[in-house]
């Protein structure tokens, strides 16, 4: 049974949050992140009636491609703040070594 994407990502936020409030700056690993991420557990309720997936938790109901949809749209939303944020590292690095370069 697909896990349940909102609830997943719903957990990814606390757990990363925690995971920054634990772990110091220089000490975090994405790849530690990752292997708390995989332990998420939300499997849905297949309802073989209405071929339709049941999440207990926060009570969405989808179909198959729904839940892909649902769980391709918040990867991207998560992706795109990530490559936001990248995008403004690397500006503010580029801006720093101008600065040192004048
Ligand atoms: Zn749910």
């Amino acid at each position: 049974m697909p896990n349940c994407p909102e609830c997943t990502a719903r957990e990814k936020k606390k757990i990363q949050a925690k995971y920054e409030e634990d772990t110091p700056e220089e000490d975090r690993g994405r790849d530690d992140l990752f292997k708390l991420f995989d332990e998420i557990d939300f499997p849905m309720k297949m309802d073989s009636a209405t071929k339709h997936f049941i999440c207990k938790r926060c009570g969405l109901y989808a179909t198959r491609e729904q839940v892909s949809d649902i769980r391709y749209k918040l990867n991207q939303r998560e992706r795109t703040r990530e490559d936001k944020q990248d995008d403004y590292l690397e500006w503010w690095q580029k801006s720093k070594k101008d600065k040192e370069l004048n």
